[in-house]
Formats: structure tokens, C-alpha cells, sequence
């Protein structure tokens, strides 16, 4: 069993996507071990996002991040994080493949509705981040 992160965006909540998304997470074998609902700060999203530091799309990236609610949830399963990554999708819906959460639900490449870990290390970090005592 591994763990991973995934975030609910700002998108998706304002569209009332969560027991959606959720659902379609626990049909693909996924658990929810952690899951709380929240406002980002500023601080806080660019926190989150400071592997960004320096690219163009990192200010409006947090913005964005900020404009609503987001659900931040801690999922469990083999290969948890590549396979989350598959389920999710590139990052541009547009490039997404057909079944995926983004090709789905995602607006563009910015408002693309979930956050998914990179790698187990970052996945450990971004865990650490929301969820450790
Ligand atoms: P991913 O979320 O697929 O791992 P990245 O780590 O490259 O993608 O980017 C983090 C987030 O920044 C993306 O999910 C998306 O919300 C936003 N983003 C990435 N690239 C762009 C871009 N070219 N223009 C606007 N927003 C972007
Ligand atoms: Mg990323």
C-alpha cells in the first residue's frame, strides 16, 4: 500500500464536483484515509506551489487557488501515486485522455480541478504539508 495527495480545486467545488470526484476515486479502489475541506491563503498556496518559483503562470496559479474552497485528501493504494496520476490526466484537459478526471471535469489547462502528487517524495511532503501533527 502507498499514499498520495489529491487536491479538490476551486472549480470543481464551485460546481459541487466533490462527492463526484470522490466517488470516482473510491470506484478505482482508492481510500480516503484524510480529507478536510479549506481555504487557501496566499501564503499557503504559494507554499504549496513553490516548486513554481519563477514560472509565468505561478501568480494566476495562485489566485486561482484561492478563489474557493479546496479538499485536500490523503488516498491509499498500490502504486497509489502513478496510478492516481493516470486517473487524473495531463495537465491541459484538452491533451487529457478520454476517461480521465480532467478530461472529464477539467476547464483548461489552469482550472483543471484536481491536484495530483509527482512523485512518493512529493507526495510524502504535500501530506506532511496539510495533514501531519
Ligand atoms: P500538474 O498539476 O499536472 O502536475 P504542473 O505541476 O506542471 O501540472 O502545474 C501545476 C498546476 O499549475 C497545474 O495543475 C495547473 O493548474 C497550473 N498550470 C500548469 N501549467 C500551466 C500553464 N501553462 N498555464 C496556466 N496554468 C498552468
Ligand atoms: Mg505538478
Amino acid at each position: 500500500m502507498s499514499r498520495t495527495l489529491l487536491i479538490i480545486k476551486p472549480d470543481a467545488t464551485e460546481r459541487d464536483m466533490v462527492g463526484h470526484i470522490v466517488s470516482r476515486l473510491e470506484k478505482a479502489r482508492y481510500s480516503v484515509v484524510e480529507m478536510r475541506m479549506m481555504n487557501l491563503t496566499t501564503e499557503q498556496a504559494r507554499e504549496f506551489y513553490a516548486v513554481h518559483e519563477g514560472k509565468p503562470f505561478l501568480d494566476d496559479l495562485v489566485a486561482f487557488m484561492t478563489t474557493g474552497r479546496v479538499v485536500p485528501m490523503v488516498l491509499e493504494k498500490e502504486n497509489a501515486v502513478l496510478d492516481l496520476r493516470t486517473l487524473v490526466g495531463a495537465t491541459n484537459p484538452v491533451n487529457a485522455d478520454c476517461g480521465t478526471i480532467r478530461y472529464e471535469i477539467g476547464r483548461n489547462i489552469e482550472k483543471n480541478s484536481v491536484h495530483a502528487s509527482d512523485s512518493d517524495e512529493n507526495a510524502a511532503k504535500e501530506i506532511a504539508f496539510f495533514f501531519d501533527k
